[in-house]
């Protein structure tokens, strides 16, 4: 039985959707002001798997992700750039899919956009302000009066005097509580603004998520997500919206991804040490990112380090190295069989997933499965039969679907992490091939002396090499 940690309950939950055999799953995306980093690489990794995972069950999924595409931060970015918000937003986007799409991330079934959907919110704002939840302000804005609903704070545990006593606020006459928050925002001269019944204006953040959500999910709907930090005010206040209008609950499952820290530090840009996507993937392998991410259970603080990476990109070479065998035994077989270990093996898999997603768990039995075969795969004594490896080869395919890892040819990706490595540490191919190349003449002259000196030349740059019976083939070896 899957159970999920709710954030709503604070514990974990027996998994039982609204419908029997589909989850409607929504989860908040990216505002485009800027390309993404690779905090936002690590929650939609996540969800990737929760998605995958889910429809691994036999479940349906209805997969929901937004994109904010105007808010202050955008209207400022593109002021700044002298461009319209709109250039701001698409050049934003695309360079997101770009990322995503690298990391072998399946897009959702639906992306709906704010600017796309002003109708539907401001059908919203008109519901809440019908039924007393919310009031225009003098300026022409709308406000969500917090006080109105008796939930509020349910989801991040606080309680509304103690946020009141607690914070202090600028004076806002507009506001008739200082929590309010603001559904409908009257335009400024030079901003985006919509037609609305309050004059000109734009949504606030919080309403395009509750709009948007029921909209594509309904009312009520299984299961939302987003990172940690967007619990309060963002979540809160989009279960606020939600329930005043439509009078029902909304989502029943609150999941949510722990921050990641880079070197042990917070990232942002005035600490130097913000990384985007796409510089992380000039480094390093999408697949190894990857990886790495799925490494860490969702739910804890993971800390991205280029020496954590180091160690991912060891195994997952490792794991490729191995896999490569593997399937060199399993050629021989007519079909797959699932012996004692491989079915172990999987039942660990769907244990650990149905333990709230520990992908971390699923990453340790696979460690300790690649680690058996390395074992066992050397002498022909110990090696299980054709039959067996082709099963062990087709458990690591159903693990690797669901990680969206070690499903690409062995030889194939190994070269390409190998460019990779060859351009981080500033080093040609051809320089490592002319190399090997006079080692074996040395070695055919049998001037071992100079051929050893060839092979610490290359050990100087990092480079290992190993004869085999089909020629020397070198790797970058790190101590
Ligand atoms: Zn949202």
């Amino acid at each position: 039985m899957l159970r999920i940690y709710n954030s709503l309950s604070e514990k974990k939950e027996d998994f039982v959707p609204l419908q029997e055999k589909h989850v409607g799953i929504y989860a908040c995306g990216m505002t485009v002001y800027d390309k993404p980093h690779i905090g936002h690489a690590r929650k939609e990794v996540a969800i990737d798997i929760i998605v995958n995972y889910l429809k691994y069950c036999g479940f349906s999924v209805t997969y929901v992700r937004n994109f904010t595409d105007v808010d202050d931060k955008i209207i400022a970015r593109a002021n700044e750039r002298k461009i319209s918000f709109c250039e701001l937003t698409e050049e934003n986007i695309e360079a997101f899919y770009r990322a995503m799409d690298a990391l072998s991330l399946a897009r959702p079934d639906v992306e709906p956009k704010a600017t796309e959907h002003i109708p539907e919110i401001i059908a919203m704002i008109q519901k809440l302000v019908e039924k007393g939840y919310a009031y225009p302000a003098p300026d022409g804005s709308v406000y969500f009066a917090v006080e109105k609903f008796k939930g509020y704070g349910k989801l991040s545990g606080r309680k509304l005097d103690e946020m009141i006593s607690g914070t202090r606020f600028d004076v806002d006459e507009n506001k008739q509580n200082p929590l309010d928050f603001a559904l409908w925002k009257a335009s400024k001269p030079g901003e985006p603004k919509w037609e609305s019944p309050w004059g000109e204006g734009r949504p606030g953040w919080h309403i395009e998520c509750s709009a948007m959500s029921t909209k594509y999910l309904g009312d009520s709907f299984d299961i939302h997500a987003g990172g940690r930090d967007l619990i309060f005010p963002h979540h809160e206040n989009e279960i606020a919206q939600a329930e005043c209008a439509t009078g029902k609950p909304f989502a029943k499952y609150w999941v949510h991804n722990g921050f990641l820290t880079v070197e042990g530090e917070k990232m942002s840009k005035s600490l130097h040490n913000f990384i985007t996507v796409e510089d992380a993937l000039k480094q390093y392998h999408p697949e190894v990112l990857r990886y790495f991410m799925l490494s860490t259970h969702y739910r804890t603080p993971i800390d991205f380090s280029m020496a954590n990476l180091r160690e991912t990109e060891k195994k997952i070479c490792y794991f490729y190295n191995t896999l490569a065998q593997l399937n060199q035994f399993a050629a021989k077989a007519t079909k797959p069989v699932r012996n004692e270990k491989a079915v172990e093996f999987i039942n660990e898999f769907k244990d650990s997933m149905d333990d709230d997603f520990n992908s971390a768990r699923v990453v340790a039995a696979l460690f300790s499965l690649f680690k058996y075969l390395n074992e066992v795969l050397v002498s022909k004594k110990t090696r299980p039969s054709a039959g067996e490896c082709a099963g062990f080869a087709e458990a690591i395919r159903e693990v690797g679907q669901v990680l969206g890892a070690l499903l690409r040819d062995p030889k194939e990706i190994i070269n390409e992490i190998k460019e990779i490595q060859l351009n981080r540490y500033g080093i040609k191919r051809e320089e490592i091939e002319e190399i090997i190349e006079k080692r074996k003449t040395y070695r055919a002259e049998k001037n071992f002396e100079l051929a050893d000196k060839m092979r610490e030349e290359l050990s100087a740059k990092g480079i290992s090499i190993q004869d085999t019976p089909t020629g020397t083939e070198w790797y970058f070896s790190f101590n």
